[in-house]
């Protein structure tokens, strides 16, 4: 691809090629069957569904879906779904992967899967949304189930998207099942406080990697790439408790304040979608320019694949706090590694999400509704407990934050592994 006398360029790398590598990293540090890591470089199983969908002017369109379910020696599959133009069956892969470590990481009796429809959500009309969402469930009903693999919002769809799903699977169970998808509005066996919290989860992780490198929160700036559901949260939770969030953005481009926005006034994407530069600020930057300013603390909390062999030389953060699922490259980790800038990894940092999800998912099955004071007091104590088994990794064997948490994740999966062995 590259033409000649030029600098070589990265070549893009899918998910499912970062998580392999990122695992074969983690082997390298354990004593662990091959046959295991050979094993998990895999997913279980693959679905891919056609989506047929009337549109509003009674023409019929297909779309395509898919359920990644990658391993399930701790429990069912776990993770989102979402709608994007750009999902595709290796992205599916790699991201169910990552949600396998992230369980084993927070200690969730859950393994790893993701899916998502080939769609932009954009263009869809609310009732074309919900047509879609129901025959989604509909098609992936052979595999999922509370006990066998339980959907989760990511993004593109959200709570309602879920109580549909829910509504769809029930009906033709034969009865209502609210634990066979997590995130649902809590009218309807939903959890207070999900919806807040893998944001809330990146705040926590990065008020204690402050605490950690000696940044008190007052003094500590803070940059956000993302100012949905989990930018936003993690903004408002951060500016809450004393720090100085002083750049944000959405897709439109970046606002930056180096005295501290007042992130309570910016519109959430609730609020109103993608308002972020509407609001007033001493300056407009881009998405790229955000990922490169003097500040103490960065935060991903986008897409994937932002910081890559192009950017990694620029971050001037000290801190970098995966809020995004996959948002560094491998390259940009070994630069960041050599640069001696401490990158939290994903798996951790925003797996608040999957934990408020494993809550839920305890609600529905005894019926019985936690409050928020107690979600978050419980998210809160594990979230410490993840964040000190990875800690107590990166000090007794001076190995990254990604590395660290790979470890903790990885040895548990290998221990059940083994612990089970091969069927028949
Ligand atoms: N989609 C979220 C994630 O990537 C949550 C998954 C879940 O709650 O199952 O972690």
């Amino acid at each position: 691809m590259s033409s000649t006398g030029k600098q070589k360029e990265e070549e893009p790398e899918t998910a499912a090629e970062t998580a392999r590598r990122q695992l074969e990293r983690a082997a390298a540090h354990l004593d662990v069957d091959r046959g295991i890591i050979e094993r998990l470089k895999h997913p279980d199983q693959v679905h891919r569904v056609s989506v047929p969908l009337e549109r509003d002017d009674g023409e019929t369109d297909i779309f395509t879906g898919y359920r990644a379910q990658h391993d399930s020696v701790r429990g069912p599959f776990k993770g989102g779904m979402r709608y994007h133009p750009g999902v595709t069956e290796e992205e599916c892969t790699g991201l169910s992967m990552w949600m396998t470590w992230k369980c084993a990481v927070m200690n969730l009796p859950f393994g790893g899967a993701k899916g998502g429809v080939v769609v932009n959500p954009k263009e869809l009309s609310n009732e074309e949304k919900e047509r879609l969402t129901r025959r989604f469930a509909e098609e992936l009903r052979d595999f999922i189930g509370p006990m066998r693999d339980i959907p989760a919002p990511d993004m593109g769809t959200d709570a309602q998207t879920m109580a549909w799903f829910m509504d769809a699977y029930s009906m033709q169970e034969g009865e209502t099942q609210p634990g066979v998808v997590t995130g649902k509005p809590p009218v309807v066996g939903g959890s207070y406080g999900r919806e807040e919290s893998p944001g809330r989860s990146v705040a926590i992780i990065t008020r204690e990697a402050c605490e950690y490198y000696d940044y008190p929160l007052e003094d500590t700036s803070v940059a956000i790439q993302g100012f949905g559901s989990v930018g936003a949260n993690a903004a408002l939770a951060l500016h809450e408790w004393g720090a100085n969030v002083v750049a944000v953005s959405d897709v439109n481009g970046a606002i930056y304040d180096p005295d501290g926005l007042n992130i309570d006034e910016i519109p959430t994407h609730e609020e109103e979608p993608e308002a972020v530069t509407t609001f007033d600020a001493p300056k407009r930057v881009s998405n790229d320019e955000l990922l490169e300013l003097d500040v103490d603390v960065l935060i991903p909390a986008a897409i994937g694949n932002v910081l890559t062999e192009s950017n990694a030389h620029e971050v001037k953060a000290d801190i970098v706090v995966e809020g995004a699922n996959g948002p560094t490259t491998t390259t940009a980790d070994e630069i960041m590694e050599k640069r001696d800038i401490h990158v939290i990894p994903d798996i951790l940092a925003n797996a608040g999400g999957v934990t408020v999800s494993y809550f839920e998912w305890l609600q529905d099955i005894n019926r019985r509704q936690w409050s928020l004071e107690r979600v978050n007091e419980e998210l809160e104590s594990e979230m410490l407990g993840a964040w000190n088994d990875v800690r107590a990794e990166v000090e007794e064997r001076d190995v990254t934050w990604r590395d660290a948490a790979y470890i903790v994740g990885l040895s548990r999966i290998a221990e059940a592994h083994q612990a089970r062995g091969l069927w028949p």
